[in-house]
């Protein structure tokens, strides 16, 4: 049988009502709630509240919605994130207006940093055998993934899949950066298995573009089958799911299908909608750094991810003067140790401020490129190290 994903066209900026009946009419076509669980069932929803910054969060009206579709049904419904590292929980779920949008969804507010967490097996073995997951995602009768469409760097999207990393312990994310991000985020998956993806593709969010941008998108994707509802969405983003590698691998470990010919697209046409905004390629920092061939090399030491993604934004941005660099080394991550060097040595991160004095350091929790105020941006600093070569 193939599996089924809803396509369902809203309005960008719609509010209210209108995302509620968009979020309603997405999982009646395929099959309706009752599809996913029964009354009485406790459901965990997980929204992306990944950072204080709303740009990359699921719109919160999508997240009210699904809530509230389930405790309609009479489920009980849970809503939890664990956000970046360096960001606290509270202030993140206050900022996202998450304790008044669970109340009016009739929700409660858990905390998936604090409660507890316990060991669980991955099926079938992967990278990692077990992994120490939220003791709440794995009590729930149903995990609903409720994803936003953006663009990532080293991962060329987060959608619903890379969106249980927050079920994970805080020091096991770490793990998943420096030991293997796409397999680890397959492990999750298949550890705990989301009985539903949404993806809130009001506006998606191109967060690989320099300066990064959002597009009027307009879609509510759903889908039981985690990697259809990714693979998808992909689609739309203009990219090709075979080649992003978390979705190929989820596909590889059974998690569900990726390829259209075993895909059942309801509501709108995929055709219609492929392609039609360009999002930007990944800019990956390991791969740019390779580019260089050796000329700079990058020491990470357990890293958030939002850190990666920044470093990859300021090395793009001298990606065809890789190799006039030589001997450049870049620090990033809470454990990473300076060595010596003859050479230019980047400290990129707060977490980093211990070292300052062995090397140039770089400031913010993660660097942004942006900040009108930060004189010192990586983006500089590389490009002052060229100055100095030429
Ligand atoms: S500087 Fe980067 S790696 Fe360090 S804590 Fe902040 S976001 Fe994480």
């Amino acid at each position: 049988m193939k599996s089924q994903v809803a396509l369902v066209k809203i309005h960008p900026q719609a509010i209210g009502s209108t995302v509620l009946e968009a979020v309603r009419e997405s999982v009646d076509l395929i099959g309706g709630i009752e599809n996913f669980c029964h009354k009485d069932n406790e459901v965990l929803i997980k929204p992306n509240i990944s950072t204080l910054d709303s740009f990359q969060c699921t719109n919160p009206l999508v997240t009210r919605a699904v809530a509230k579709i389930f405790s309609e049904y009479h489920c009980t419904v849970l809503i939890g994130e664990d956000p970046s590292i360096p960001i606290k929980e509270n202030i993140a779920y206050r900022e996202y207006g998450l304790y008044e949008l669970a109340k009016k969804a009739n929700a409660k507010v858990v905390s998936l940093r604090y409660g507890p967490h316990t060991r669980v097996e991955v099926p079938g073995g992967g990278y990692f055998s077990e992994i120490e997951v939220s003791s709440i995602a794995q009590e729930a009768d149903l995990v609903v993934s409720v994803a936003t469409m953006k663009s990532a760097n080293i991962t060329t999207v987060t959608l619903g899949l890379k969106n249980l990393k927050g079920l994970v312990r805080p020091s096991w994310k770490r793990k998943f950066h420096c030991e293997g991000l796409n397999q680890g985020i397959v492990d999750l998956n298949a550890a705990i298995r989301p009985g539903l993806t949404v993806i809130d593709a009001t506006l998606g969010k191109d967060l690989s573009a320099s300066p990064r941008v959002s597009y009027p998108v307009g879609l509510i994707i759903a889908s039981g089958d985690p990697v259809a509802a990714d693979s998808v969405c992909a689609r739309v983003m203009g990219f090709n799911p075979e080649k992003i590698e978390h979705i190929r691998l989820a596909k590889e470990k059974g998690l569900g299908v990726l390829g259209l010919e075993n895909i059942e697209i309801r509501g709108e046409k995929i055709e219609n909608w492929t392609g039609r905004f360009p999002f930007s390629p990944p800019k990956d920092p390991f791969k740019l750094a390779e580019k260089s061939g050796g000329r700079i090399r990058i020491i990470q030491g357990n890293p958030c991810s939002v850190c990666l993604n920044e470093l990859g934004q300021s090395l793009a941005s001298q990606e065809d003067h890789l190799h006039a660099f030589r001997d450049v080394t870049i620090l990033v991550g809470p454990e990473a140790k300076p060595c010596l060097s003859s050479g230019y040595t980047i400290l990129f991160g707060k977490c980093l401020k211990k070292h300052k004095d062995k090397g140039i350091y770089v400031a913010g929790c993660p660097p942004h490129e942006y900040e009108p105020l930060k004189i010192d941006s990586l983006k500089k600093v590389l490009a002052k190290i060229l100055e100095k070569r030429g």
